[in-house]
């Protein structure tokens, strides 16, 4: 392809401010500047509950294919595989759109979590391992949520990022997946939905397998998926409030190191050397054992250790998340591997966890209800915008409290030559703070 055509695709991505929209936030325009075999649209959206990338490919097939074509326009690739569960109610269109180019395909994934892992994904859709540590242009993959392929068909055609699907459900009356300004406040979003159908309630962003637990004022990022209400007993609630020390606790009494949570561990069957239970063993009795220690690293956070596998019910992803972060702030990153001496465990395919089970163990089933799009015309009072959506260095505000801004219009950019994403103003507006976290817009009378 002509550079220039390529150029100007990353600087339409790169200027809109796009990035991973399932994950957490990886700058598109980086990849779009990549060399690939594949680019591979990662519509599994896995995670219970979550609607809002099924929804999206409902509305916009086309908008998500033509973003699509653009990446794989830029990074010279092959082909481009959409890859989505059969239960997907666009199938259809998607396979009717696939067909009218020769290089696009559709990958039906089997119903299990975490299908959308990129690791995952990757090795399903292509029979490729992506290196321990590595990521999935190792292998010839770049893998890009199919909001962000819509976001990026919008900013070629000059319309940048500043608003986002997001799902609504759980203990609600109504869950509807709706889109709407960066910015604006989950409750805002709860009242949409009905609101809270209890009244002792907490509410997570995201999955209830990776997601956090957020106050109701959270605002929605870049990466927002859902907001989920629970009430406030509720298992998937009460292991988010476990302390370091519960954790630690119970993991020294009762782990009887079965090995469960390695056998089901996505990333250990996949032929990582991840293996959890060696891991909480290392850490509840303090053993310094640096390799192994490192391992924690290969740890996606999904969850199914401490949701679905450990019968003891011990939490191994908390103690592999603390683990990360404190080798983080030492400094210290795993070396790395070499795609050729994996080999994925011969019983992977009858380990994978399918997702209606999973609902059950997590005792959701009852919230496990559709969520469709309804078209709603939010104008927030106010809007937060957080600096840091994505992952890199935060943005630098380009505004001061007192002026006017509007819609689409910069707000933050990145320093020179860093990892990040630009952020624009969600709404018309006055910006009323500006601080090292956040900038507030508020709503002109
Ligand atoms: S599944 Fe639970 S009890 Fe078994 S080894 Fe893992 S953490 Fe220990
Ligand atoms: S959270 Fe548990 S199951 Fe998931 S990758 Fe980490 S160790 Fe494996």
């Amino acid at each position: 392809m002509e550079s220039s055509a390529k150029s100007e695709i990353i600087e339409a991505i790169k200027s809109a401010g796009v990035v991973g929209a399932g994950g957490a936030g990886f700058p598109t325009h980086i990849k779009a500047a990549s060399m690939a075999e594949y680019v591979i649209a990662n519509g599994a959206e896995c995670e219970p509950l979550v609607r809002c990338n099924q929804e999206l490919l409902l509305k916009e097939p086309e908008k998500v294919v033509a973003g699509l074509e653009l990446m794989v326009e830029a990074t010279g690739a092959k082909q481009g595989i959409i890859a989505i569960k059969r239960k997907n109610k666009a199938a259809a269109s998607l396979e009717k759109l696939a067909a009218e180019k020769e290089h696009l395909r559709i990958h039906y994934l089997k119903d299990f979590y975490p299908a959308g892992d990129e690791h995952v994904l990757v090795y399903e859709v292509t029979g490729r391992v992506v290196p321990e540590g590595g990521i999935p242009l190792a292998v010839g993959a770049v893998v890009s949520n199919v909001e962000s392929l819509y976001n990026v068909a919008a900013a070629v055609g000059g319309q940048p990022v500043t608003d986002k699907m997001v799902t609504v459900t759980g203990a609600v009356q109504v869950p509807v997946t709706v889109r709407v300004p960066l910015g604006t406040a989950a409750r805002e979003l709860l009242a949409l939905a009905g609101g809270p159908t209890v009244t002792d309630y907490a509410v997570i962003e995201g999955g209830p397998m990776m997601g956090k637990l957020v106050e109701e004022d959270a605002p929605v990022t870049k990466t927002t998926g859902a907001f989920i209400v629970l009430p406030a007993e509720h298992p998937v609630v009460s292991a988010r409030r476990a302390s370091w020390r519960t954790v630690l606790g119970r993991a020294k009494a009762v782990c009887c190191q079965c090995r469960f949570c390695t056998d089901l561990c996505p990333r250990y069957l996949l032929g990582h050397g991840l293996e959890p239970h060696r891991v909480t063993q290392l850490v509840a009795y303090g053993i310094a054992d640096a390799t192994a220690m490192t391992r924690a690293l290969l740890c996606s956070e999904c969850g199914l250790c401490e949701a679905y596998a450990c019968p003891m019910g011990l939490s191994p992803r908390y103690l592999h998340a603390e683990l990360k972060r404190e080798l983080g702030r030492q400094g210290i990153k795993h070396p790395g591997g070499l795609p050729e001496v994996l080999r994925p465990d011969p019983w992977r395919e009858y380990r994978r966890v399918p997702v209606p089970r999973l609902v059950a163990r997590l005792g959701l089933a009852q919230f496990d209800r559709p969520a469709p799009f309804q078209p709603v015309s939010m104008s927030p009072a106010s809007v937060t915008i957080p600096l840091k959506q994505h992952v890199g260095l935060p943005c630098v505000p380009t505004v001061s409290v007192g002026e006017r801004v509007s819609k689409g219009q910069v707000v933050g950019t990145i320093p020179e030559g860093s990892l990040g994403a630009v952020l624009r103003a969600s709404m018309d507006g006055l910006v009323t703070e500006v601080t090292d976290r956040d900038i507030t817009i508020e709503a002109l009378a």
